[in-house]
Parts: structure tokens; sequence; C-alpha cells
């Protein structure tokens, strides 16, 4: 009975607060899902935009922030949730369908039995992922084709496209990340990244705000990547020691300076030659680099 009296004072505030972070959180998620799409050209007149869903929380994220902005884009294009039941056991087949069809949107769930291919080739105890991937690949740029979508949207945020420039420059030697927008390897579709500006914790936030319907992703009973979880345990670390470090990598990303690495692909090293012309950008060669002077909007200092 006392908790009658006592609830409202100390409540009313709390609620009110977490209403007011939810709310901006909401803008956020908007506003940075909003400047990818522009930045890259995601989504144009027209569009039949493809979004696959795996039954996680970036997927449904990715879907829902879509639905919102479709209503007052400066485009008008169309949306169908798409996804593939790859008849792993334990799949909770009833879910997506249930989700999409109180939505009230166009979707389609692909019924291929992948789990057992790969079960059949990869020996037990190895990693399964790497077929199942190609294999779902394949299988979503086909499905792309018979719903005459014109982009196949996927859910990787920020967070995963820095995972795997790390994990490309550890073990694959290469300077490469994960795009926001690329033609697919088939060359018929456009492959969109439409979160790739928010950061993971954001959308661990929305999905507990909205109570998705969330797939566990262990149903295959697959090795988890522990190198994806390792790198994704160091950007976390330097993320809470260092504040904004995220956000400057992936700005990092959007600012290549081609004649500062080492690739003689992209900058014609061989062929360079004095100008006779100062040049402000140019290396400064002899003199340590101020990395408080980097000029960037909202680039915050790095401290090594
Ligand atoms: S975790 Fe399982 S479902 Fe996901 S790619 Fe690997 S094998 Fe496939």
């Amino acid at each position: 009975m006392s908790a009658v009296w006592i609830d409202p004072p100390t409540s009313a505030p709390r609620d009110a607060r977490i209403e007011r972070e939810t709310h901006k959180l909401e803008k956020r998620l908007c506003r940075l899902m909003g400047q990818a799409i522009a930045d890259y050209n995601m989504v144009e007149e027209g569009d039949r935009v493809m979004c696959c869903l795996s039954g996680g929380k970036d997927s449904y994220a990715m879907l829902d922030i879509l639905l919102k902005l479709q209503q007052r884009a400066p485009v008008s294009f169309e949306v169908v949730a798409v996804n593939l039941d790859q008849k792993q056991p334990g799949f909770p087949a009833h879910v997506l369908p249930e989700y999409l069809s109180a939505l009230g949107i166009p979707f389609h769930i692909e019924n291929q039995d992948t789990y057992s291919i790969v079960k059949d080739k990869i020996p037990e105890g190895k990693t399964m992922c790497s077929l199942c991937s190609r294999l779902r690949r394949g299988i979503l740029y086909r499905v792309a084709g018979e719903l005459g979508a014109t982009k196949i949207a996927l859910g990787h945020h920020r967070d995963d496209i820095l995972q795997t420039l790390f994990l490309n420059m550890f073990f694959g030697g290469k300077l490469k990340g994960m795009p926001p927008k690329l033609v697919s390897d088939d060359g018929r579709n456009v492959v969109i990244r439409p979160l790739a500006y928010v950061a993971e914790k954001d959308l661990v936030r929305w999905a507990a705000h909205r109570q998705f319907p969330i797939i566990p992703c262990t149903l295959c009973g697959s090795q988890e990547n522990l190198q994806r979880k390792q790198v994704a345990a160091m950007l976390q670390d330097w993320e809470r020691k260092h504040p904004g470090r995220l956000e400057n990598m992936f700005s990092a990303l959007q600012n290549v300076v081609p004649s500062h690495l080492a690739d003689t692909a992209h900058y014609d090293f061989k062929g360079l030659q004095p100008t006779g012309v100062p040049c402000t950008d140019g290396d400064k060669a002899f003199d340590a680099e101020a990395f408080e002077a980097s000029g960037l909007p909202g680039l915050q200092v790095v401290r090594l």
C-alpha cells in the first residue's frame, strides 16, 4: 500500500529521464542513418530495398529505423524484409513472420537447408562460417533478383567495420575495411550498410527499448570467431580508456591520404618529382606529427 504513495515522487523524474534519453537515442539513430544514406547515396528514388534480417539486434534496428526514415525521406522507396531460414536446429521459424506480419510490411522468408550442407562438408570441430556465409550470400543475391530489389541492406554497424579493418591488418596484411556501399562480387547487386555510422552500444540500447524478439545466433553450434572477439575487446578497451577513439578511427576511414601510405598502386611514388611549389599539406619530413592540429571537424585529440 505504501508503495503507491512512495513510488510516484521517486519514479516520475526517473521515467522522464529515461524517456528523454530514449528520445535522444532515437534522434541520434535516425540522424546517423540518414547521414550515411545521404553521404553514400545509398537509397534513390524508386528503390526497392531488401532488408536482410537475421533475427539479431542489428538487423532489427536497421529495419526499424529505415521504416521511420521512409516516412520523411526526400525520395520514395519500398522496403521488403527478407530472412533466410537456414534450418539450424531449434531455429524459431515463427518469430520473424509474426513480427513482420504485425509490422504490416512486405516480407519473404527463404527456406534453404544450408545447415545440412555445411555439416556434411565441414569436418567436425572446424569452423563452418566461411562456407555457410558463402552459401547465404549466393542465396540472398538470387532472392534479391527474384524480388526485384535494387539494393540489399545489411545490418553491419560502425564497430563491425572497424573490427574488419583491424582483422584485415592483423591477419590479412591489408588496409581494407567493410565499405558502407559496394557492388556485390557477382556484379549484379548494390549492397548498402545504412548503420555504418552507428555505434553498437546504441543498437544494444535500442534493441532493449524496442524489445525486439531476438533470435540467438549460436543455434548452428559453430565456434565463435575468436579473432573477431579479441579485436572487438581490444577496440572496446581503447574506447573505455580514450572515449572518442572509435569515432576518430572511423573518421580516418573517410580521410585517406594515399601519398602518406606506402601503396605504389594508389600513389605514384616512383614518378614523384619536386614541384618547386610549397604545399602546406606536404610532408614536413623532419617534424614530429602534431596530432592536435588535425583540423578535422569533430575530430578529437588522439592520445597515444
Ligand atoms: S555462426 Fe553459424 S550461422 Fe553464422 S555464419 Fe557461422 S556457421 Fe553460419
